[in-house]
């Protein structure tokens, strides 16, 4: 098809090829992205396109219309074989201008008894990409309230609400009403005045989402109305109305211009492919569908894929500075030339990408300036390193060559020679350093965020590892000193912990106000730290184990740690009550975190955390319910070992 040629006026004229953007096993093509910059050159045009779709009963001269306004080559039904076009979504470029027109082929699902799914998907994808929806009928369906273009109509209303709930008002879509073979004892004004009647009737009949019950039909869409006269029967004053009706969409003074700014749906033509085929995955999957949440997966793409493109094209054009700078050149303007590339990179990702959601478009925008600085910064920073060290040699070797001479002033030697020296490295560096030191501060200021960020978290973990092997050792043989044990190794490992986070802040040159800061921090998680792991280890059950652990050491096995075997004249009551009450010591001994004398941790509260309430460990209710449970459950053992002596001098 490509390369064809239509004989128009006597003049050979190369057609546009078309695609078949949906096929009919409903696959998206893998062709548009190149149909778009190739074959319709249509990519670049930014926002300045449109797109229209048609929609109708099956062989109703809508691909025949297509093709006579837009010039496109759609396929037309022949009149002899009434074979049905396949199932399908064709896409094609009007001839001389920036129109998109998809001819969406067995809309119509109900005229042929088949299910109606293909034709709410084609609803679907049609409104949320076209700007005007072109709806072909013949006159004698006009009227015909119930006819198969008004479920069809329905469909597209439902859909429409679904797509566009947010945007109420703002974006809306045209619809404009093609009557095919109008006789004309009907004016056209009658016609549109019988079918907005029944628009407003079908729209009535939609249900519609909670909170737009009252909403409109002029809500979301405009109406306007044209007619064609028979195609056969009066072909000359047919291809006239058609001309006329083709002035509506090429020409932006026509008083019926169709392409009005709020029915664009905001898709740079860069991103067309990405939006569509994103669309017509979702409608695909099932899936609900909101143009905004589209919107904003189409910016991230696109903005990703351009920031790409952009940065690369800067890696390339900075590759040359590394090799000077690493030999120790001085590379001249070093500053202004690094500013002009940052500057064209910046300019070249805002050209397409600032078409994009604003907001996705920003923060892209920051990620690659971000980029593009530390990038620089590297360079810079050689470039100062470079220079200094010219300085220096400069200045040690100009101090040598006057020592030489006779009847100096050594001061002033120096004196001199520090002057001429500084002064050429800040007319060196002023430059660079103008250019980029807000840039630089800025890199500075967050890396040192980040730096500052991820050093704590590191402090954080090895803290925590420790606190958890401590409090795991002594809470496994838990002893009357077990807690001045516990806060004497916690303090240590704070100790050490704040000792590494102010050397660090050192080198970060850190405020003042901001170490104290994160000291406060680092306490308050720390001991934080130190509740969690605690509270973990007196879970529930994890606490009644201890007991009866504690219990069963005292009651069952005896000083050499054998199992005990109970005698006739054991006296096994004595031996159980003070197991029991050794193990319930241990409730009391966990209910509080008990900070020995003298000692102040400093922990700092605040709003939501009380250190002095930190401290309770085990409510009186819960030591309560565990004294409780546990004599409940130490009975059992008493009971065994009554029944084993039974036994054994039953033997
Ligand atoms: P589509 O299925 O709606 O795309 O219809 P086609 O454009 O394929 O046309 C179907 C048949 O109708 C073809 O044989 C056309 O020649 C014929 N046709 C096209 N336009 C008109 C028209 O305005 N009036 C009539 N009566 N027939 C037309
Ligand atoms: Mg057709």
């Amino acid at each position: 098809m490509n390369g064809a040629t239509n004989e128009t006026n006597g003049v050979h004229k190369k057609i546009l090829p078309r695609l078949q953007i949906i096929d009919e096993k409903q696959e998206f093509s893998k062709d548009l992205p190149s149909f778009m910059k190739d074959e319709w050159q249509i990519a670049d045009a930014g926002f300045n396109y449109n797109l229209v779709a048609v929609f109708g009963s099956q062989s109703t001269g809508k691909s025949t219309l297509l093709n006579r306004l837009f010039g496109t080559n759609f396929d037309v039904m022949n009149e002899n074989s009434r074979r049905q076009t396949t199932k399908g979504i064709w896409m094609s470029r009007g001839k001389d201008m920036n129109v998109l027109i998809m001819d969406v082929e067995g809309t119509d699902g109900r005229e042929r008894g088949e299910d109606q799914d293909f034709e709410r998907k084609s609803a679907l994808f049609s409104m949320a990409t076209s700007n005007v929806i072109i709806v072909n009928l013949w006159e004698h369906q006009v009227g015909l309230y119930q006819g198969a273009n008004m479920g069809l109509l329905k469909t597209v209303f439902e859909v429409n609400l679904q797509l566009f709930q947010a945007a109420r008002g703002k974006e809306k879509t045209l619809l404009l009403f093609v009557i095919r073979d109008h006789v004309g004892t009907t004016p056209l004004e009658n016609l549109s005045n019988t079918l907005t009647e029944d628009l407003k009737k079908i729209w009535d009949s939609v249900s519609k989402p909670e909170g737009l019950e009252s909403c409109t039909i002029t809500d979301y869409f405009d109406f306007m109305f044209a007619a064609l006269p028979h195609k056969l029967l009066l072909p000359a004053k047919f291809e006239e109305d058609v001309i006329k009706l083709r002035e509506r969409f090429a020409n932006p003074n026509h008083k019926e211009f169709v392409f009005k700014p709020n029915y664009s749906k905001r898709v740079p033509a860069d991103g067309f492919h990405v939006y569509a085929e994103g669309i017509w995955d979702q409608i695909m999957s099932n899936k609900d569908l909101d143009l905004p949440t589209q919107q904003e997966l189409l910016a991230q793409y696109r903005c990703d894929e351009i920031a790409t493109v952009a940065f690369d094209a800067f890696l390339g054009k900075i590759k040359g500075f590394r090799q000077p700078i690493e030999a120790g050149k001085i590379i001249e303007d070093l500053g202004p030339q690094m500013e002009e590339i940052r500057n064209a990179t910046i300019k070249q990702f805002d050209k397409e990408a600032s078409r994009y959601l604003s907001e996705v478009y920003k923060r892209k925008r920051q990620e690659i300036l971000n980029k593009t600085n530390s990038q620089l910064h590297v360079f810079f920073l050689g470039q100062l390193k470079n220079l200094t060290k010219k300085a220096i040699n400069t200045f040690n070797a100009r101090i040598q060559e006057k020592l030489k001479g006779e009847g100096y002033d050594f001061a002033e030697v120096v004196s001199n020679a520090r002057k001429d020296i500084e002064t050429f490295f800040k007319n060196n560096a002023e430059e660079e350093f103008n250019q980029l030191s807000d840039s630089i501060n800025e890199i500075a200021a967050k890396s040192r965020t980040e730096e500052t960020k991820k050093m704590i978290k590191n402090l954080e973990k090895t803290v925590q590892t420790q606190i958890n092997e401590f409090v795991s050792l002594y809470f496994k043989t838990p002893t009357t000193d077990m807690w001045g044990k516990i806060i004497g190794k916690f303090q240590e490992v704070l100790q050490k912990a704040e000792q590494q986070l102010l050397k660090k802040a050192k080198s970060f040159n850190s405020s003042e106000e901001e170490n104290t800061k994160s000291l406060e921090n680092l306490r308050k998680r720390s001991w934080q730290q130190l509740r969690k792991k605690i509270d973990d280890e007196l879970a529930d059950n994890m606490f009644l184990l201890k007991l009866r652990e504690r219990f069963e050491e005292k009651f069952r096995y005896d000083e050499e740690g054998l199992p005990k075997v109970w005698k006739p004249d054991d006296d096994i009551d004595a031996h159980f009550r003070k197991a029991r009450e050794d193990a319930l010591k241990l409730i009391p001994l966990f209910a509080k975190v008990q900070i020995p004398d003298g000692i102040d941790l400093d922990i700092p509260s605040d709003d939501d955390f009380i250190f002095e309430e930190s401290l309770v460990i085990l409510s009186e209710t819960k030591q309560h319910d565990l004294n409780v449970r546990f004599k409940r459950e130490s009975d059992a053992f008493y009971l065994e070992a009554k029944r084993s002596v039974v036994q054994t001098t039953a033997r």
